[in-house]
């Protein structure tokens, strides 16, 4: 059976640890269920110097070692690869995760270190690749989901991996390879009271993916939204579409995970990091959230201020949780029972309250059902975290000006993100021109440029300069129609001279159809 390191890279430096990977957590336990034997180096929550690495992997003599991430972690991948390389030369070195997903041939050629990867879901693609690592194999053309390299260096891509049709049968993440202590420090977050007092709080997922169709949003081959094809120089390529395989877990598999976590691990709160919690729901027909309520009520998870119907203090017993919500659909009584059952606040993606913004967004809202949402989400005790963003490719002042408006009418007080064309996205393959553009023709630079939205990378506004959008960001922080009427007039005799900043184009790696990935039988 083979050795495997995993390494879990620093993701966003500037704050503490606060998320054991679930996805590193899930193939750990997947690879251990095999036979394989496994150890973690938590780069992210250990924080030590890079250097470390070389140390880690010179421990033992691994088979294979393996790292991935989302986009954000690609930095501090590239530096690691390379020492993983150097220090354990005769490992497999394996990524995976949305940084290579996202654009495989990219990755693959600005980190030639990497021997082979993993494309969308690796459930079954993962436990393949080391089935060959172990009997010494290591030409990977025949699996399927992964990208590889010939002995020139060219990368390759095999056929995509149908996603796996039942969720429940993947085994459950193996957090005791974590340094759990770490994490559960990091517990508190200022969301709600419950969540502020938290004091081991763990991650969970109850889904993957999301019906709907956002177009800063990405799903990377985890909701069938994935293809392989040709593209012109006869290479496969990544397609990104608007196709979807609905899968969540089951209430029970949910419910049983908690309960393990609550017994082994006392923890008090759940931190669901599904993308889309109520679009799970609708696609249940409104049945999964309720049957997942009231199991948590039955298993006795349901926190005691709830039970009783009590302020919540250091004494409440039980598990509180959040998750992610959606303005037009939540449902009044389905957000009672998540009360009660000790759901705390939930995560809505208002992003903008522009008729002509939200129309284009994909995301299946308006103005008119983003106002109600905070209102309905608060007659149900549960704690509604907004989410603004500005900077959208038709921003206008209007569209800020209506934003604007319904803050200040719903009493909310935002710092919006900017508008960030995340490789994966249909925003970045829209305009990946005008990105390269801004970056010098340097596309690695915009991918180590990313963060989390907070600051301005590459803009994606047909209107507004990078410097316009600081200064509107910070407008709509104060909520000052005033100064947003006085830059528009300031602005408007020139505005019609200018060329748009950005142009939108076709790409090959968006299709935007209905034309979901396979599914395995
Ligand atoms: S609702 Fe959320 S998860 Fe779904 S596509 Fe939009 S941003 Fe993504």
């Amino acid at each position: 059976m083979a050795k495997i390191l995993f390494i879990n890279p620093v993701v966003r430096e500037e704050d503490v640890p606060r998320h054991i990977p679930y996805g590193i957590a899930l193939l750990a336990a997947i690879a251990m269920k095999k036979g394989h034997l496994v150890q973690v180096y938590d780069a992210n929550a250990h924080r030590l110097p890079i250097e470390t690495i070389i140390e880690v992997c010179q421990a033992d003599d691994w088979d294979a070692v393996c790292i991935g991430g989302l986009t954000t972690t690609y930095n501090y991948i590239k530096k690691a690869c390379k020492l993983i390389k150097e220090s354990a030369p005769n490992a497999q070195l394996i990524a995976g995760g949305g940084f290579l997903t996202s654009m495989p041939h990219e990755i693959f050629e600005w980190i030639p270190e990497i021997d082979v990867g993993c494309i969308g879901e690796s459930f079954e693609t993962f436990p393949e690749v080391l089935a060959k690592i172990d009997n010494k194999d290591f030409n990977y053309a025949d699996v399927l989901g992964v990208i590889h390299r010939d002995l020139t260096g060219k990368s390759f891509l095999t056929n995509v991996r149908p996603n796996i049709k039942d969720l429940d049968t993947l085994p459950w993440p193996a957090w005791e390879l974590f340094p759990l202590d770490i994490y559960f420090a990091n517990s508190a977050n200022l969301f709600s009271e419950e969540s502020f007092t938290s004091k081991r709080r763990m991650d969970i997922n109850g889904s993957f993916g999301c019906g709907l169709t956002c177009k800063y949003c990405w799903h990377l081959g985890t909701t069938g939204d994935m293809l392989v094809e040709e593209n012109e120089h006869g290479d496969n390529d990544v397609v990104f579409t608007y196709g979807r395989n609905i899968r969540y877990h089951s209430a029970d598999y949910i419910v049983s995970m908690v309960k393990h976590l609550h017994d082994k691990y006392d923890i008090d709160f759940a931190a669901f990091i599904d993308e889309n919690l109520m679009t799970m729901d609708v696609a249940s027909k409104g049945t999964w959230l309720k049957d997942l309520c009231n199991k948590w009520i039955e298993a006795g998870l349901q926190p005691t201020c709830r039970q009783k119907g009590i302020p919540h203090d250091e004494n409440c017993k039980g598990v509180h949780w959040n998750g992610t919500s959606h303005a037009g659909l939540h449902r009044p009584e389905t957000l009672k029972l998540m009360f009660e059952a000790g759901c705390t606040h939930l995560v809505y993606g208002l992003e903008s309250f522009d008729p002509t913004v939200l129309r284009n967004l994909g995301k299946g809202s308006n103005a008119r059902k983003n106002k109600q949402s905070i209102a309905t989400c608060l007659a149900s005790g549960i704690k509604p975290i907004p989410n603004i963003i500005i900077g959208f490719p038709e921003e206008s002042f209007e569209s800020v000006r209506n934003t604007i408006e319904a803050l200040v009418e719903l009493g909310i007080t935002a710092k919006p993100h900017f508008a960030t064309a995340y490789p994966g996205s249909e925003w970045y393959y829209a305009y990946k021109d005008s990105i390269m553009e801004q970056y010098d023709n340097d596309l690695e630079a915009y991918i180590m440029d990313l963060g989390d939205a907070s600051k301005i990378t590459a803009t994606i506004s047909h209107e507004f300069s990078p410097m316009q959008l600081l200064g509107l960001q910070q407008i709509v922080y104060l909520k000052d129609l005033r100064l947003l009427d006085l830059s528009e007039k300031h602005w408007a005799p020139v505005q019609h001279e200018l060329s748009p900043m950005i142009q939108p184009k076709l790409s090959f790696n968006l299709k935007t159809v209905k034309e979901a990935g396979p599914l395995a039988s």
